[in-house]
């Protein structure tokens, strides 16, 4: 038995979602004709209360089309120093769009309208790019699957749109926060232009993400998906397994957190570890004391059949997800008791 806990994007689909995938009805995409593809993507744009959504390959790909479609090159973006979209997109943001990103000192991945706010100064000046817009991150990855206060996203808003900037949300986790903080899809919808979400990760669909916005903006991300090469034909197998998703793997999260949380106590109480962070959802962030190699450690877990990740500057990833049975969470915390 192999518990591999690098990321929830490991799981594979259930026998009820390959089935539905089988069974999906398909057509050729690229011409708006797959029936499957367009049910998901009414499906979510109606569960957001936006007019339009569309399919991706991939949340790198629904985000660097987010940040292509609000930005001209030379435009600037502000995100946290731990964004996804600044840290882990393979330098995309400047690749495929031609902008930069202005980093905000956060807390674990979030920041606050007033540190926003005192960045957005002085952008009259013709020495500092145009500021166009703000990229959000729910939950955020490298901050441990942490929750954004929804009232300071609130506060954030108001300081984007008073400066004309554009509002994305990189939501690869979104449901695992609203699931844990009791909130709704239709709130973030109303907060933001854009909301990239991940079927692939603790929804358990193998392939896909998805993009919502208003008509105009999904209009223009469709050009520019086509233009990453990221419009696909038959993509309705795909699509099928992302409803089945929605509708049957939502609620488990919280199954999930339950699980991260049981972690995080285990690893409290040991004595080879030097700090657990907070943790809100399906991500555990700790660290090993000084005197122990944080790859070490991992290969010594690894010898285990355990699997986690450095996330660096000393940090160790464990992530929760579907295919995480009871069995291997028990087989976890015995071992990690038992490690010296
Ligand atoms: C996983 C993830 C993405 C998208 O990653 P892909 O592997 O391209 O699907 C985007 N943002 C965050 C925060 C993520 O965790």
């Amino acid at each position: 038995m192999i518990i591999n806990l690098i990321s929830d994007t490991v799981t594979k689909p259930t026998p009820e979602m390959l089935q539905v995938m089988m069974e999906a009805k398909v057509g050729d995409d690229v011409f708006n004709a797959d029936p499957t593809v367009n049910e998901l993507q009414d499906k979510v744009a109606k569960l957001f209360g936006m007019e339009a959504a569309l399919f991706f390959p991939s949340g790198t790909m629904a985000n660097q089309t987010a940040i292509k479609l609000h930005t001209q090159p030379g435009d600037k973006l502000f995100c946290d120093k731990w964004a996804h979209v600044y840290n882990y997109e393979g330098g995309g943001a400047a690749f495929n769009a031609g902008v930069t990103c202005k980093l905000i000192d956060g807390n674990r991945g979030m920041f606050t309208a007033k540190q926003l706010q005192e960045v957005v100064a002085g952008r009259a000046d013709i020495h500092v790019p145009y500021s166009r817009l703000v990229c959000i991150e729910n939950t955020t990855n490298k901050g441990g699957g942490a929750c954004w206060d929804f009232e300071e996203l609130k506060k954030v808003q108001k300081v984007a749109k008073e400066n004309e900037l554009a509002f994305h949300l990189d939501g690869a986790r979104l449901f695992n926060a609203l699931v844990a903080k009791n909130e709704t899809p239709k709130q973030y919808g109303e907060l933001f232009d854009t909301i990239s979400v991940c079927l692939s990760k603790g929804l358990g669909a193998p392939i896909g993400s998805i993009l919502v916005g208003s008509k105009e903006h999904i209009a223009k991300a469709f050009r520019i998906r086509k233009l990453l090469g990221g419009a696909m034909r038959q993509v309705g197998y795909l699509a099928a397994a992302a409803i089945y998703a929605l509708d049957n793997h939502v609620e488990r999260l919280a199954e999930d957190h339950k699980k991260a949380k049981e972690i995080g106590e285990v690893l409290v109480e040991q004595s080879y570890v030097k700090k657990v962070e907070p943790i809100e959802t399906n991500i555990v962030i700790f660290y090993v004391n000084d005197n122990i190699d944080p790859m070490d450690f991992i290969a010594k877990m690894e010898s285990k059949n355990i699997l986690m990740i450095s996330m660096g500057e000393g940090k160790l990833r464990i992530v929760t997800h579907l295919d995480y049975t009871d069995e291997m969470h028990s087989k976890l915390l015995q071992e990690l008791k038992n490690y010296n």
